[in-house]
Formats: C-alpha cells, structure tokens, sequence
C-alpha cells in the first residue's frame, strides 16, 4: 500500500529525501519521451534521485493511451 505521507529516506545517503516536479526521460519501446512535471524524489545530501515505481506504471500507462487522449486530463 502506498502512504504518500511517508518520509523517504536516501538509499545511498540515509538523509530525508525531498519530493520535487521535474521533467523526466522516460524509456519506451518507441524510444525516449520527455514526461514533464513528474514528481520525483530528490537527496539534497547526494544528489540521489529516483522515481517512484507507482509513478513509472502511471506513466507507462498514460503513454499507452496517449492515442486515445488528447488532451490534458486531471483527475
Ligand atoms: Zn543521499
């Protein structure tokens, strides 16, 4: 279950991480597409950063309907 409450703590570094929107690369069978503002965690100790699983599926998922939506949709 995720919490999206909870604090994250840096893999490398063990400092809290930080949750900032950035434009991210992400890799498709159609090669590279730019996401933007997609919320990743930042380590303002190290630098370190990753994206969410959760995130990655939801985007894989927005890419696969990108066809059938044309417009931005917020939910
Ligand atoms: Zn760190």
């Amino acid at each position: 279950m995720p919490d999206e409450a909870a604090t994250v703590f840096c893999e490398i570094c063990k400092a809290p991480m930080v949750q900032e929107h950035q434009d991210y690369v992400i890799e498709t069978e159609e090669g590279e597409l730019l996401v933007e503002d997609v919320p990743i965690w930042v380590c303002e100790q190290c630098g370190y950063s990753f994206v969410e699983e959760d995130v990655i599926e939801a985007i894989e998922d927005m890419i696969e309907h990108l066809d059938t939506v044309a417009t931005d949709e917020e939910e």
